[in-house]
């Protein structure tokens, strides 16, 4: 039974009143301190002083009382006191607080005024202040900006990984947990929410506070608050209360989306206390949808933050994306137990959270869709994202080691989300199923409140298995790369198999065996054969196989159980170019495909040849993963792998098809899949002509709604092609507009598609101030518009300034814009101009940080092999 409804006037039940913790604000004497320089502590937590503290260090609490004023251009005042147990008062104390020494007001010890010191964002308290047990810190300060993501009527905390410290004096690092206890003082017409119960709500004049239950232990980076004009919408979900804070205005939409959201939250919780054998470790349980979020959605306890358009899905949303949002409310729902209940010790292991949040995500999000072919989703859904990194010259093993928190930003990416789910299956194959299970539950109550390490875990699991999980550890975890795995088949006169040899080797030549499961597929006229063999040497025979007829063809990783570079033998290849769309089975068809993609990108097929098969694929493909897959590949070669005059030359076919399969797919999804495919490779001037009436709505797609979100687009591809009167198009689009917050978007990234280059050197121009890239999502699509490969010629010369303020606004952005914003820099581009600035830069910056320039590499590398493809394709080969 589930209760859902608008409480446009919510308030949180029982209006308490408090006096006002702020008063210790002003009550606060100034102290007589000093600041001097302390260059022994470097910027940032270094490992050592993390170390050294953890140590040291125990039972802390915040008790943070926040002011947030009426205009956001002030600034926000903030009092703290912090409770904690020291085991050792002979040496200073480091706070951290990655701010300016003129926003430390006040600080005191045990109530007595300090001779502190600040450097490099830490406040230095000396050892005479401190006394061994029992110790209370008590500040004011004013809090920087940098995580608040302060807009004109709210804000929202986003402290992941080491920016809780931008905001309040802190420790600042996942292994010093803390209970927080926060009250935030807020405008009376805002709403606020936080880790914690709102346990009293109190309106005074023109302000309104909030003060919040103490929390469970929880790590800083977790500690989180939004507020503002917010709705809340309110469900029960098995005895269990939730909320959703949003900001939305079209109540269609929300209607449309509320009950799944929150039955999809209330299964994954139940799925995980069941599996776990852990309740819901942290009381409350809310969500809050923001709009243009930085990230899908990030794991706070006891509060969800989500990007309001991954949850909240238009009508014609395809399956993908019902998919993702299912996938992304899990993975954060997993969260609760991995990740937030046990913390990885530092954040080399931000991994072990992240796996386990997709690992179980992957699981929860079966029984949802019950027609969905799992094992197909999990293959695509990990294994050309992974690939996509791994096959790279910049790629990175998943373990990383980590010297200073302030790097550890550039630890995430598609090997942590991608490729270390696939590593966590094949151990979970490895050990087996109920085994690794009961070992997670081990250790989730081993360290529940604490925190972790891999190796921690891996003691636990190496009880349980006859397997030397170390060895296997340090080639799948600690190392980067893939194996490449080959057929070597040999066949007697009469056609038998004589034998069936896998061999895997290491392209990288350090001599690597990554000790796996596969299952090796070999097809005939009349049916499939699958062989599970353990690859654990450098040869390995699939005995089985033996004294049978010769294959149609073999695939060393059927039912993608495996990891590698698969190469086809020459008989295999062929068969399937020639044969694949008659293949029954959608997984067989998925993994061939990805199979001779990865081929094609290694130079064994042409990219020519790729997309006419999936011209002949697509009529026939039923399952929409799999077109999904299909379209996402030949748009991408038909924009970077084909020369020009190929691609004036397909356009006309790709168009007639997509609509053609458009009109006549079953589901709107399908419909919208096909549409959008139209949309980005449209040309030919009737398509283009064609896609302008359906903005001007002259013409309708049966049975395909199109939402605010999707004219929009239309209207940006229709401007990047110069249609005539593009610019008063998009002047009507803006006007169209309801919803003010895309307004607010559509109005930004406008500049990107205008036809005048000035316009877009301005544009470009302006994205080297931090405050510009503030939106994060909306510079990323700006940007992607900017290097349209219709485009490409002109915005070349932004390759070079993009690459230049990389390492700025690594400094500056959140976690995944370094990648995406070398990826939608990068992605438009395939000449070799292109490619000579990137290895340009590469060449004159020799001690470039080595993180950032694998990023560089990963970014790069489909560049890289298009002018490798298009050069071929020159000479002939096609
Ligand atoms: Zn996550």
């Amino acid at each position: 039974m589930m209760k859902l409804n608008t409480l446009n006037k919510w308030r949180s039940p029982g209006l308490i009143c408090l006096s006002l913790a702020l008063a210790g604000l002003t009550m606060m004497l100034s102290t007589g301190c000093t600041f001097s320089d302390h260059p022994e502590i470097p910027p940032g937590v270094s490992r050592e002083l993390a170390e050294q503290r953890a140590q040291m260090l125990s039972q802390i609490r915040y008790e943070l009382t926040l002011t947030i004023p009426d205009a956001v251009d002030q600034p926000i005042r903030g009092a703290l006191i912090i409770h904690l147990h020291l085991r050792d008062a002979s040496r200073p104390l480091v706070l951290d607080f990655k701010t300016s020494s003129r926003n430390l007001l006040a600080l005191r010890v045990q109530g007595r005024s300090v001779e502190y010191t600040y450097a490099n964002g830490h406040v230095v308290i000396p050892s005479e202040a401190l006394q061994p047990g029992e110790n209370v810190i008590t500040t004011t300060f004013i809090a920087s900006d940098v995580a608040l993501n302060r807009n004109p009527d709210y804000l929202y905390s986003l402290f992941v990984p080491d920016r809780a410290s931008t905001a309040f004096p802190c420790f600042d690092q996942p292994n010093l947990k803390a209970r927080f206890r926060l009250t935030l003082d807020v405008p009376a017409e805002w709403r606020a929410v936080s880790n914690g119960e709102t346990i009293s709500c109190r309106i005074h004049g023109p302000r309104t506070t909030y003060q919040f239950a103490e929390t469970s232990p929880i790590s800083t980076y977790l500690f989180a608050f939004a507020a503002g004009r917010f709705d809340v919408e309110t469900a029960e979900r098995h005895g269990r209360l939730m909320h959703m804070y949003h900001r939305e205005t079209d109540a269609n939409t929300l209607r449309r989306n509320a009950e799944t959201i929150f039955d999809l939250h209330g299964r994954a919780l139940d799925w995980l206390e069941e599996y776990t054998g852990i309740p819901y470790p942290f009381g409350k349980f809310d969500v809050v949808l923001i709009p243009s979020f930085q990230f899908g959605g990030m794991e706070h306890p006891g509060t969800i933050f989500y990007r309001a358009d991954r949850l909240l899905l238009d009508a014609s949303a395809t399956q993908t994306e019902k998919l993702g949002r299912a996938s992304l409310i899990a993975h954060e729902t997993s969260h609760m137990w991995f990740g937030d209940l046990v913390t990885m010790e530092w954040f080399d292991d931000v991994w072990m959270k992240e796996v386990f949040a997709n690992f179980m995500a992957a699981k929860i999000v079966h029984p949802a869709f019950p027609d969905i072919n799992h094992d197909l989703r999990f293959f695509l859904t990990h294994y050309p994202a992974a690939y996509s990194v791994d096959r790279t010259q910049g790629a990175n093993p998943i373990r990383q080691p980590l010297e200073n928190l302030s790097e550890a930003k550039s630890l995430y990416g598609a090997i942590i989300y991608n490729k270390a789910p696939i590593v966590m299956r094949q151990l979970e194959r490895l050990i087996g199923e109920a085994p690794f299970r009961d070992g997670l539950r081990e250790y989730l109550n081993t360290f529940r409140f604490g925190n972790a390490s891999w190796p921690e875990l891996i003691d636990i699991l190496d009880r349980r298995t006859e397997e030397d999980l170390k060895s296997w550890s340090r080639v799948w975890v600690e190392e980067p790369g893939r194996p490449t795995i080959t057929t070597e088949l040999r066949l007697n006169d009469d056609g038998a198999i004589a034998s069936l040899v896998l061999r895997q080797t290491d392209s990288r030549g350090r001599g690597l065996i990554w000790n796996q499961w596969l299952n090796v597929l070999l097809v005939y006229p009349r049916g499939a054969r699958y062989f599970p063999i353990q690859l654990n040497s450098e040869r390995v025979r699939v005995a089985g196989a033996v004294g049978l007829p010769a294959p149609e063809f073999i695939i060393p990783n059927g039912r993608s159980l495996g990891y590698g570079l698969i190469e086809l033998d020459p008989v295999s290849r062929r068969f399937l170019l020639a044969h694949l769309p008659e293949e029954r089975d959608a997984l067989r068809r998925a993994i061939a495909w990805v199979t001779l993609w990865e081929e094609m990108l290694e130079g064994q097929v042409t990219p020519r040849t790729m997309i006419e098969l999936a011209l002949r694929l697509l009529p026939g493909e039923s399952v929409e993963l799999n077109v999904q897959r299909l379209l996402n590949d030949v748009v991408t070669a038909y924009w970077r792998f084909i020369p020009t005059t190929v691609r004036s030359e397909l356009a006309p076919r790709l168009e007639t098809l997509f609509w053609r399969l458009m009109e006549r797919a079953s589901t709107t999804s399908l419909k919208s899949t096909y549409f959008r495919a139209y949309r980005s490779i449209v040309l030919t001037e009737e398509g283009v002509q064609r896609l302008e009436r359906v903005w001007r709505k002259a013409l309708t797609i049966p049975g395909l709604p199109l939402s605010e979100r999707d004219l929009m687009t239309i209207a940006l591809e229709l401007a990047v092609r110069e249609v005539p009167h593009w610019s008063e198009i998009l002047d009507v689009q803006l006007e169209r507009i309801e919803n003010p917050e895309r307004k607010t978007q559509f109005a930004f990234v406008r500049p990107a598609v205008s036809a005048d280059t000035a316009t877009r050197d301005a544009f470009f121009e302006s994205l080297k101030s931090a405050e510009n890239r503030r939106h994060e999502p909306w510079v990323l699509e700006a940007v992607r518009y900017l290097h349209h490969p219709l485009r490409a010629r002109q915005s070349i010369t932004y390759i070079r300034p993009s690459l230049d303020l990389l390492e700025e606004i690594q400094r500056t952005g959140d976690i995944f814009f370094p990648k995406r914003w070398l990826d939608a820099t990068l992605n438009g581009h395939s000449s070799q101009q292109a490619a000579d600035i990137v290895y340009q830069f590469l060449d004159e910056h020799p001690d470039y940080p080595w993180r950032l320039k694998a990023k560089i590499l990963q970014s790069a590398d489909g560049l890289f092999r298009a002018t490798t493809l298009l050069k071929r394709s020159v000479v002939g080969d096609e």
